[in-house]
């Protein structure tokens, strides 16, 4: 169980290199609010380029690759307040991410939980999955880091079996990163909501099965996501009466809907309202 002080963490949707923007939204929220943060959680496409090399290994038209504010950080020009633990999305550098499977520190406070990875903070057991899906390439591994740049770079960007399994042998989470949403969280009602929204190659379905899969498996406390840029609460019941809160963020270039902050205390875990 994690520790009985009372803390706050932020939770932040893809940031696309929009870091400074992401810092200046939360540092304005801690001033106002005078709670200070412990950490941060993102739910990837961080895009956390250091360079131009970088940039040429993430898969993305050349309207969106831009370099982004991480090299400051890289450089040591700016600081994260806090440490940020990120998943990769679907837009990343992975020709650098994929050098650490299992996740490494970028720069100071910045570190990316790999391709499946688990950290503990003040006892809170946050795991992560990177990457979107893809059926047909699921069951198989993905291309050798050494021939990027001889396949398409979005062969890099889907998680596989194994990826699934390593974090099904994590055994317990509290907290679980994914990039993509899990299947069967919106309601019939409100799938006509979500007409024409980027979604999985799965036909009309928001989110895809094996994200679901480990919800269902670790039943964690709170599932955070982003990949389609829209904010959304729900809720998956489980049959021995555990809930998990589903949170999926938008993009840090939407502003205040990009963001979430969690109280822990006493070994609850809580929304709060950011600005009241
Ligand atoms: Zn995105």
């Amino acid at each position: 169980m994690f520790s009985s002080q009372t803390f706050f963490f932020a939770v932040v949707g893809d940031v696309h290199g929009h870091m400074h923007q992401m810092v200046s939204h939360l540092t304005a929220w801690e001033e106002r609010s005078r709670r200070p943060l412990d950490f941060v959680l993102q739910v990837g496409d961080f895009e956390p380029h250091r360079h131009n090399a970088d940039l040429a290994t993430m898969a993305a038209p050349t309207k969106y690759r831009h370099l982004g504010d991480f090299a400051a950080y890289h450089q040591r020009r700016r600081r994260f307040p806090w440490p940020v633990y990120f998943i990769g999305g679907n837009h990343e550098p992975y020709g650098h991410l994929d050098l650490y499977p299992e996740g490494f520190a970028l720069a100071p406070h910045c570190h990316y939980l790999g391709r499946s990875g688990v950290v503990e903070l003040n006892g809170l057991r946050v795991a992560g999955l990177s990457g979107i899906h893809r059926e047909a390439t699921f069951c198989k591994s993905r291309p050798p880091l050494a021939s990027m740049g001889d396949v398409s770079n979005k062969d890099f960007t889907f998680f596989n079996e194994e990826d699934v399994e390593r974090v099904l042998a994590l055994g317990r989470a509290d907290v679980l990163l994914l990039h993509d949403w899990p299947s069967g969280i919106i309601p019939p009602e409100e799938a006509a909501d979500f007409q024409g929204q980027r979604r999985g190659a799965s036909h009309d379905l928001v989110g895809n099965a094996y994200a679901r899969l480990l919800v269902d498996a670790l039943q964690p406390r709170l599932v955070l996501c982003g990949h389609l840029h829209r904010r959304y609460a729900g809720t998956v019941q489980h049959p021995g009466g555990q809930r998990s809160l589903v949170r999926c963020l938008a993009s840090v270039e939407q502003g205040a809907e990009a963001f979430a902050v969690f109280q822990c205390r006493e070994g609850t875990l809580q929304e709060i309202a950011m600005w009241e």
